[in-house]
This record gives structure tokens, sequence and C-alpha cells, in this order.
């Protein structure tokens, strides 16, 4: 077995295996990884250098041997260039003055090499020898004249070394585990066999051994670890593109689950790759040849024109594209995608690809469509004003209440439907309102105004509701017109007011008789005074002077009965205004009294008053409660018609409790009608023939209005007791 031959052919041959691999790594990386090219550059050198060493041993002629020493410089010297740009570019740490320090070395020896008789190791072999090198006969230097030049070539060594170890001691300092091993690994390797080379070249040159040249094999082992660490890059790559591939697709069924589509536009080939999802949302079936015309052909006639302009202008200035549009699907009809995108550019700052993704928010915008209708069509003037009170959205109603159009509004302050004196105090409402947001009813409890266009105020309340979106707090106001129900109030408030008159001047209809009796007494009295008077004076000798005063306070008395009667009646049949003052419910019964005390002496009826002397007063209007207790007294009265004569007596109570002041009539009459003593405070619920059954249900509402109550009830001895009671005044300022 020659085994000189086996393991500098087979060396050579797996040298060239490892350069033809590389050479299709740089060229699959798209010829990105430099470190792959200067590995094949240094794999195919190496059999050079092998066929030099294979033809030095064989030579017979030591012309020969030194022709073949002098020509393994050249692929050495491809070699040696070949590991300086493996260590600049796979180690990224070298230090470029030394890099140039060997390529200028090297050269140097090149030149030298060349340049000169023989080679730059010896100037002439004189004569060679037969000797046994791995159980075979071959030639070696025997005797020769070395070259001086070649302590250059030592020196370049020596540098080379430095060059590697500088580089690997930076890459080792840069940490991590992968990269210490590849220092290690890799710069150890290189260093090692680039001694083992450069000592065992020296010794030959020095003729201090006996030996052929093993250059190709340390450079072999130089090969391994690089070739070595390679794959282990290409390994990781690999797992890379795995977990890539797995991260990819995991996006892929992510995406999927959102009802996202995944698309990239490689623009320089215009095709679009979308994921199936994406094929589904914009209805295309042929996932082949997408082009973006075809992507334009997609889209709704009234949006391709400004998604168009969009991506142009998101690709000529690089920046991100946002758009939302209808994409019109034959069959599903019209869908909502809203599509973002990134450019990507190249080193020199052309557009490349862009990647993005779209989403389906059809459902979405229907929903948000629906609400719009629901707040165009809401009965309410509906206004939704964001943080600086600016108008975002105004409905149909709002331009009605207001009189101004939606152009006119939206945009502009919600202060311009205020009325200026309020403006002040609405900026700070609103600013409170935007720190504490909550549903409520704007300045609860005061009337509010708003301003119409035409400079009118029209009365409003308004409903504060707040509504977070993605574009902050934004205040939804429903605004409503309260003008016509406010009318109707008033218009209610007058007919009760009027009904409440009526009321009392029926009541003083059914005193009538007797009132005529009682202002028919006094002037009675005034015409006998009168006449007394008279008679008096015509007899001028029996004028008494005292008897004739006295007469006369008589007439005023009377005069006075009579007018206070009159005057008392005047103010009940009066249609004035409401008046709450101080008054005291003693005076109250007794000013009804004077005008009633006909009526009760006519049917029999004796009234018995046990009215407290330390009532305190209660705020209320005269003639309203005046009302209520002719109504007590006349349905008392009317109670008794058919009582025996000595039974017919009217009790008036009146006393003072802790807060309130409580008069009670009491009566021995048929008692109250029915079940239900309450019933009798319904309207129309009335026994009496000539009744109309109001005067009750009238009394009840001026009692509510007065925060008071009133209510009856029988009596076990027969009859009914009405009681009214109302706060007094005293209670207000406990
Ligand atoms: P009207 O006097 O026109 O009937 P009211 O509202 O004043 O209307 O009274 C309603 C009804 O309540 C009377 O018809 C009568 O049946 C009953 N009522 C009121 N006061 C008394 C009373 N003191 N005793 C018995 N029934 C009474």
């Amino acid at each position: 077995m020659n085994w000189v031959a086996l393991v500098w052919s087979l060396s050579a041959g797996a040298s060239l295996m490892l350069g033809g691999m590389q050479l299709l790594i740089w060229f699959k990386s798209h010829r990105r990884a430099p470190e792959t090219l200067a590995l094949a550059i240094i794999a195919f050198a190496m059999p050079g250098v092998a066929f030099c060493e294979w033809q030095m041993m064989n030579s017979q002629v030591s012309a020969q041997y030194l022709q073949f020493v002098r020509w393994a410089h050249a692929p050495g010297f491809v070699m040696l260039m070949g590991i300086v740009a493996f260590v600049w570019f796979h180690f990224r740490t070298a230090t470029a003055w030394l890099a140039w320090a060997v390529v200028g070395l090297r050269a140097l020896v090149l030149v030298l090499n060349f340049g000169g008789p023989g080679s730059i190791g010896f100037k002439e072999i004189t004569t060679l020898k037969q000797a046994s090198f791995l159980g075979q006969k071959v030639s070696m230097v025997a005797e020769a004249v070395p070259n001086s030049w070649n302590h250059i070539t030592e020196l370049s060594v020596l540098v080379f070394v430095w060059y590697v170890a500088d580089a690997s001691i930076r890459l080792w300092r840069t940490g991590g585990h992968g990269v210490r091993r590849k220092a290690l690994l890799v710069g150890g390797g290189v260093i090692f066999f680039l001694m083992v080379a450069g000592v065992h070249s020296s010794l030959i040159h020095a003729q201090a051994i006996n030996s052929p040249y093993v250059i190709s094999l340390a450079f072999f082992g130089i090969l391994l670890p690089m070739a070595h660490e390679i794959s282990h890059d290409v390994l990781g790559a690999s797992r890379l593109a795995d977990s890539l591939r797995q991260a990819q697709e995991q996006t892929k069924l992510a995406a999927e689950a959102a009802n996202l589509a995944l698309w990239t536009w490689d623009i320089s080939k215009d095709r679009i790759w979308v994921t199936d999802s994406g094929l589904s949302m914009y209805g295309v079936e042929n996932g082949k040849d997408v082009t973006i015309e075809r992507f334009f052909e997609t889209l709704h006639d009234q949006d391709r024109g400004r998604v168009r302009q969009s991506l142009n202008q998101a690709i000529k200035n690089g920046i991100p594209f946002a758009e939302t549009y209808r994409v019109v699907r034959a069959g599903a009809g019209v869908r909502w995608i809203s599509a973002m995108g990134k450019v990507e550019s190249n080193s020199d700052g052309s557009p490349t690809f862009m990647r993005g993704i779209s989403i389906d928010i059809t459902q979405q915008r229907r929903a948000e469509e629906r609400t719009a209708l629901v707040v165009e069509a809401a009965p309410n003037a509906m206004i939704m004003v964001n943080h600086s009170a600016i108008m975002m959205l105004v409905n149909k109603q709002t331009e009605l209440v207001f009189g101004y159009t939606r152009e006119e509004l939206l945009g502009r302050s919600i202060e311009m439907l205020i009325p200026g004196r309020f403006r002040d105090g609405h900026s700070s409402l609103q600013r409170h309102f935007f720190k504490h947001p909550e549903t409520r009813a704007m300045g609860a409890g005061r009337s509010l105004v708003a301003l119409r266009k035409d400079g009118t105020e029209v009365p409003v309340e308004v409903g504060l509701n707040p509504i977070e979106t993605e574009d902050g707090l934004f205040v939804l106001a429903s605004i409503v017109d309260v003008s016509e129900r406010m009318r109707q109030e008033r218009e209610a408030a007058q007919l009760s007011a009027e009904l409440t008159h009526l009321s009392r001047v029926s009541l003083l209809g059914q005193l009538a008789g007797s009132l005529a009796h009682e202002l028919n007494q006094p002037l009675a009295i005034i015409l006998s005074n009168a006449e007394a008077a008279e008679q008096m004076l015509d007899e001028e000798s029996a004028l008494d002077v005292p008897e004739l005063s006295a007469i006369l306070k008589d007439i005023i008395s009377e005069d006075l009965r009579a007018g206070g009667v009159i005057q008392s009646l005047r103010k009940l049949l009066k249609r004035g205004e409401v008046r709450l003052q101080p008054l005291s419910l003693n005076e109250v019964i007794l000013s009804v009294l004077r005008l009633v005390q006909g009526d009760l002496n006519a049917r029999n009826i004796t009234v018995q008053k046990e009215l407290s002397s330390d009532l305190p007063p209660v705020k209320g209007d005269q003639v309203q409660l005046q009302q209520v207790v002719l109504n007590l007294i006349l349905n008392a009265s009317d109670a008794m018609e058919k009582s025996p004569a000595e039974r017919r007596v009217l009790r008036l109570v009146s006393c003072v409790n802790e807060r309130t002041v409580r008069v009670s009539v009491y009566d021995n009459g048929t008692g109250l009608p029915g079940e239900d003593p309450e019933s009798v405070f319904r309207a129309f619920s009335t026994t009496k023939e000539q009744g109309l059954g109001l005067g009750l249900s009238i009394c009840r509402s001026i009692v509510a209005a007065h925060q008071g109550s009133i209510w009856c009830e029988n009596l076990e001895e027969g009859g009914a007791v009405f009681h009214l009671e109302l706060y007094h005044t005293e209670s207000e300022s406990s």
C-alpha cells in the first residue's frame, strides 16, 4: 500500500469536495456569506500545494524538485489569503493593519520567490536523496544553498500567527459560549497548524531535518476546524429556519384564528403572497400570480383611487400604509377591510417588499352604522364632544332643536350652544366631568337653557354619558327640549288654579243665603240706628248727646262688621297669585267662622272652639287655607243636616306638635261613606245631589303644595273628623 499516495490524494480529494460544498453554500446563501467563499478558496488551493509536494517527492532531479518548491508558493499564497479573509469575515474582530501586514508580507514573499533564482527557501538544491517516508521511498533535499530572504517567510508566519491570535483573543473577550468555542477551535487550530507548517518548513530549509514538505497536510488540518465551524453555523441556521417555519406556521394559525390575513407584496416582481384566509377575505380564488392590480380589482369603485394613492404614498415616502376600504365579493356582498402594511427597502433605499395584515371589520362597521342610525333617529338631540369640548357627532334632532346645520356644528366648541352668561361655569363643569366621568343628569335641580342659532333660548334637560373609545374619553350629551312640556305644565297649573278658584266660588255660592242674611243684619241695625238718630235730631229738645254718640258707635261697628264680611268675600272671590307668608291657623279658622257663622246659625249648629293659645305660625297662602277650612266646615255641616238639633255640634280644635300644627274638624254627622275613608279625597266622589265631588281633592292638592297632609277618619261615637297638619315655621329653623 502506497501510504504517501493515499494520504496526499485523499486529503486533496477531501479538500476539493469541501471546497465544492462551500462554494455551493455560498451561492445558495445569495452570496451573502463571504467566509464560506474564503473557505472554498482555501479548499481549492490546497490540492495545488499537495500536487507540488507530491511532485517533489517523486522528483528524480534536484532542478525539478526546486521548480515545484518554487511553484508551491502560488497556491500557498492563495490559501493564506483565504485564511486571512476567513478569519476576517468569520470572527469580525480582526485588526485591519495586521491583516494588511500579513497580505503585504506574503505578497513580498511571493515576489521574492518568483523574482530570484530557485525559491525563497533555497537558492539552489545541490543533491537529492531517497529516504523512507510513511513506508515509501521519496525524494528529499540532501544538500542545498539556503536563501537568506527566507527570514521574511518566517516573519510572515509570525505576523500571521499574531493576526489570528489577536482576532481570536478579541473574539474570546466578546463573551458567549459559542463564540469562545469558535475562538478556541478555529483560532487555536489555525495557529497550531500554521506553526507546524512554518516550523517544519524552516527546519527543512535549514536542513536540520530530512523530510518532504507537509504543508498541504497542515493546511488540511487548518481546513477541518474551519469546515466544522461553518457546518455548525449551517446546522444552526437550518435549526433556526425550522423554528422560523414553526413560528411562521403558528403566526399563520393565530392570524387565522383572529380572522387576520397576512400578506407580502414583492414589489419588484409585483407578486402578492397572502394566507388562505386572506384569499377568501378578498374573494380571490387562485392564489398564484396575484398582482397589485388584481388586488385593486377587488376594491369598491369609490375606494380604489384613495387606496391606490395611499399605497403609492407609502412606497414613495417609506411610511406605513393604513387604510380601511370595501371589498366587493361576488355572492358575499360588500365587506369592510382594514389593512396595515410596512415597506421594506434594500441597501440602496429602493422599496423591495411590503408586508402587512388585513382584518375583516364588517361586523364592527355594521354595529357602528347601526349605532349611528340609532343616534340619528333618537328623539333627543345627541351631541358627542371630545376632551376639548369639540362636537364630534350630532344627530338630526340637534339640527332641529338648535337651528344649525350639521356642518355648522361639527368641529366647533359646544359652548356656541350655551348662553354667554353660563359659558364660564360650563368649562369648569366639563373639566370636572372628565375627571369623574359617570352617567348623570347635568345641572340636577337647576333649570338649564340652551342657545339657538337665532339667539333665542330654549329650556332643556341634559343627560351626560361618558364614552370610552380608542381615541380617549368622549361625552355623549342627550338634550331634550322641554319648552313644550313646560308650557303644558304651566297650562295645567293655570287650570288647576282656575279650578281651585271655581270651587271656592261654588263654596261661597252655598253661603249666599246666609251671607245675605249676615249683611242684612248690620244694614238693618245701621238703618234703625240712623232712623233713631234722625228722629232725635228732628226733636231738638230731646237731643241726648251721649245717646247719639252710642248710636253712631253702633252704626260704625255694624258697618265695620258688614264691611268685614264683604272684605272676606272679596278676598276669597279674587283670582289672586298664591303667596306664602307666615300666618296663624287660628286666625284662618276665625276668619272662616265669621263668614259661615250665619249659615251655621241657620242650620242650628253649635260651634265648639278649642284653639291652642300658643300656636306657632305656619307658612301658607291665606286664601287657599281658608278655602280648605271652609270646605271642611261646610262638609261637616252638610253631614249633620239630618242629626237631631242637640247633636249638631261642630268642634274645631287646633294644637301644636313637635314640628307641626294640626287643625281638626269634628262633627256628629253621618260618618264617611263607604269602606275606605280615603275615597272622599278622590275627584268626583260625592254623595250629595248638588255636589261636584271636587272640594276635598282640591283641598288635598292645596295641602300637598304646602308640604302638609290632610286625612280623615270615622269617630266611634258617630260622625267624622278631618285633620289638617302643616309644618310650623319654628320647625324650619330647628
Ligand atoms: P262635595 O261636597 O261636592 O260632595 P267634597 O269633595 O267636598 O265634595 O266631598 C266629597 C264627599 O265626601 C261628600 O259628598 C261626602 O259624601 C263626603 N264627606 C265629606 N265630608 C264629610 C263629613 N264630614 N262627613 C261625612 N261625609 C263627608
